[in-house]
């Protein structure tokens, strides 16, 4: 047993302040999780034979994909998919129809298997196997990354860190980008999650829990007050939606009415996360330029 250090587990410094493009106020990034069946097997690998179970995941490619494609294009949002290595090689036509649309493809891992401190041989082969997929299949090279599950540790960012990976979007501890900081140095910049906009709490509950789904207007309205807060304080709304969640009937209204909210508003970027991470990248590096000339 390790001994407890109180310490912060972030060692991250505060979030940089600096200014959205074109005096923006505010950041919109819609995030999907492209799980496909791979979720599903992920959590068993017994539900590779559960026709029933699978089908959750088959949903995203017959029917949640293409729609969730059409609200988009309505509403001129560019978003990112993180997208596992299972779904791209199972799914391709899918995969391509998101590209064409011209929105980022990010990393979700292989097989959706969760990180768990330790399993750094599990991750490797993960991370490794989906990059594969994603170039041989699109011609993909991801510049993010989001965690299967919603876990993360640091030999898994410096892995990231190590196969070019630019920015995750897994950690809950900002409204801000930051960047993280390794025991060797720099690490990938962060773009954290808005945890109240993850679908699966609201939308998926019947088959993980007993809870009851909600409603359009109970998660319209959290949506709503996250994102006008967020607003206020000039912050990024990181979305982290589920094609097999939000792309069913009464729920892509949720999704297509939410949009229509944040667009009535010309003061908000709405970006992918390689743009956010790019911006970052850029506002960092002119400030050490300035810090050089003092
Ligand atoms: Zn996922």
């Amino acid at each position: 047993m390790q001994t407890l250090v109180p310490r912060p587990a972030n060692l991250a410094p505060l979030a940089p302040e600096f200014p959205w493009p074109d005096s923006k106020k505010t950041v919109l990034f819609t995030g999907f999780d492209v799980d496909a069946e791979s979720v599903w097997i992920g959590m068993d690998r017994k539900n590779t034979d559960r026709l029933v179970t699978m089908s959750y995941g088959g949903y995203e490619a017959r029917v949640g994909v293409p729609k969730l494609l059409e609200v988009l294009s309505r509403h001129e949002v560019k978003a990112t998919f993180f997208v596992t290595g299972w779904t791209v090689e199972a799914h391709p036509a899918m995969c391509e129809a998101i590209l064409a649309d011209g929105h980022e493809i990010g990393h979700h891992g292989y097989l959706h298997l969760r990180p768990e401190p330790g399993n750094m041989d599990v991750m490797i082969e993960e991370v490794d196997r989906g990059l594969e997929a994603l170039k041989r299949v699109l011609g993909v090279t991801p510049r993010g990354y989001r965690a299967p599950g919603g876990e993360s540790y640091t030999e898994l960012l410096e892995l990231l860190v190590s196969r070019g990976i630019q920015y995750s979007s897994s950690w809950r501890d900002d409204i801000r980008p930051y960047r993280h900081v390794l025991p060797g140095g720099a690490g990938p910049i962060e773009i954290p999650v808005n945890f109240s906009f993850d679908d699966w709490n609201f939308g998926m509950t019947h088959r993980t829990g007993s809870r009851a789904l909600f409603g359009r207007e109970d998660v319209l309205n959290i949506w709503k007050d996250e994102f006008d807060q967020t607003r206020e304080w000039g912050g990024v709304t990181t979305m982290v939606m589920h094609p097999q969640v939000s792309g069913r009937p009464m729920r892509i209204r949720i999704l297509d009415q939410f949009l229509t909210y944040v667009r009535a508003y010309d003061d908000v970027w709405i970006a992918t996360g390689a743009e956010i991470a790019e911006h970052f990248a850029t506002h960092e590096a002119a400030g050490q330029k300035t810090c050089d000339v003092e």
